[in-house]
């Protein structure tokens, strides 16, 4: 199945960045874009417009846009009905994760290839780390990864 592509409103930053660690193709409007050229991106790029906006949230379906209306619940409960409306449990845990800040793909880096950008330590821990290929971002399992897997459990539990 392939993943559907979303775009958060300005109320849900929070939403995309972790979409974004689950490995979803979720852009972020600047934040002087209005609803209109959100509903426009959207329609153009073919993104589930993901809103707790009602007004927003009726304008999209008007325009026969797919969205889905968050109201507001834990975290982890509006992520499971994302999933859930749009019938995409199934791609939980499958997809790699992009770039938290700028939403790129990321790929696998030698330590070597990095390590003016590295601190030592991290040299000795690990020979591979990602890298964004958009924004430059490094990224290795670190000391709030913990915390991050958590919340994915919680998510999957939601499920
Ligand atoms: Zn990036």
């Amino acid at each position: 199945m392939e993943p559907p592509k979303f775009l958060a409103d300005h109320m849900n930053g929070d939403i995309a960045r972790w979409l974004r660690i689950m490995g979803f193709d979720c852009e972020y409007p600047p934040p002087a874009a209005t609803d209109d050229e959100i509903l426009t991106q959207a329609e153009r790029e073919s993104r589930v417009v993901i809103t707790s906006d009602r007004e927003l949230y009726s304008r999209a379906r008007r325009r026969g846009l797919n969205a889905v209306l968050l109201v507001d619940a834990p975290l982890e409960q509006k992520i499971a009905k994302i999933l859930k409306d749009l019938h995409i449990e199934t791609l939980y845990g499958t997809l790699s994760p992009r770039c938290t800040a700028c939403n790129g793909e990321l790929e696998r880096v030698h330590t070597l290839d990095v390590r003016d950008q590295l601190p030592k330590k991290l040299m000795r821990t690990f020979r591979y780390i990602h890298r964004c290929k958009r924004c430059g971002r490094l990224y290795w399992e670190g000391t709030h990864w913990k915390n991050i897997k958590e919340t994915l459990r919680k998510i999957a539990s939601n499920l």
